[in-house]
């Protein structure tokens, strides 16, 4: 009985661990998978190309995408096309990061946003709306008029990783 009093005794004194959330947020790990986000170039345009490889590469078939065409006057990403619909179905997604992965011009990235709480069916579908990050400081809102022939290709030069 004594050594489990003298036990408490120990543990009254340490500090404590609890965290007040929602008040107080713990950081999460560097590599965590929360909410997904889509992501844009510093000018503002859009990453994803609207190639449905993450859709693909989905195992519990939670994306959908349809793509649309860009033009020089009405241009949303790089290349020729452009995610006109983007919706991942949260109740679906096991956050595997597959999509993340698959993903060319790493557009869908798994970020820190844990907090994802819904009521109805409906609001479990996140639209491009949601997704889409803010335009970057700089950067243009899309739709954006741009250089003819300037942004014909859709997968960036990628960096040699060995260096
Ligand atoms: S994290 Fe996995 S389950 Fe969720 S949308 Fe991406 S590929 Fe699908
Ligand atoms: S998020 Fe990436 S893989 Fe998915 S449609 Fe867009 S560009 Fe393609």
């Amino acid at each position: 009985m004594l050594k489990g009093l003298g036990q408490t005794l120990r543990e009254f004194f340490k500090k404590p661990v609890t965290v007040s959330y929602p008040e107080q947020k713990r950081p999460v790990h560097q590599r965590f998978r929360g909410r997904h986000v889509l992501q844009r170039y510093e000018n503002g345009l859009e990453k994803c190309i609207g190639c449905s490889l993450c859709a693909a590469a989905c195992p519990a078939d939670a994306i959908f995408v349809e793509a649309a065409e860009n033009t020089d006057v009405e241009r949303y990403s790089p290349g020729e096309r452009y995610a006109r619909v983007y919706e991942i179905n949260m109740l679906r997604c096991i956050f595997c990061g597959y999509c993340e992965d698959a993903c060319p011009t790493e557009a869908i990235v798994l970020r820190d946003q844990y907090e994802l709480s819904f009521y109805d069916r409906d609001s479990s579908i996140y639209p491009k709306e949601m997704l889409l990050e803010p335009v970057p400081p700089g950067g243009r809102p899309t739709p954006q008029v741009t250089e003819p022939g300037k942004y014909t290709q859709s997968v960036p030069i990628m960096q040699d990783p060995q260096h």
